[in-house]
């Protein structure tokens, strides 16, 4: 049985207790498996708190550029949504499928959907009167 010392916590360990390493002649790291998930996910835990509070510090330093930057975001979204939406329905009932629909026909279907609002609009004002 090969044995190593762990440079983190000292023990001597199994050399397949420890992480594998291409750059090292050994082919093993210095951190035992153990040290090494330990100092992993507190990097990560550290990392991610820093990055959490970087952010919530620019928000607070720029919120009116946040605001900006949400409402963009949700304008994307709304945008894509729709997109999705007029893809639905023209492939719903229809013999497209997806891979067939271009950026003409959602804009034909957008269109028709449009007019086919406007047109009930136009009713429900009629029955209306
Ligand atoms: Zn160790």
């Amino acid at each position: 049985m090969t044995t190593k010392l762990c440079s983190k916590c000292k023990n001597e360990k199994d050399i397949n207790l420890f992480v594998l390493d291409s750059r090292r002649s050994t082919g093993h790291g210095a951190k035992c498996r153990e040290c090494a998930n330990l100092d992993n996910s507190k990097y990560q835990k550290e990392h991610r708190e820093q990055a959490n509070n970087c952010q919530a510090r620019w928000i607070k330093n720029n919120p009116e550029k946040f605001k900006e930057m949400a409402k963009k975001r949700d304008r994307k979204e709304r945008l894509l949504l729709k997109r999705v939406y007029v893809i639905k329905e023209l492939i719903s009932g229809s013999v497209l499928k997806f891979s067939d629909v271009t950026t003409d026909l959602i804009e034909l279907k957008r269109a028709q959907i449009q007019l086919t609002r406007e047109i009930k609009k136009c009713q429900s004002k009629l029955t209306q009167n």
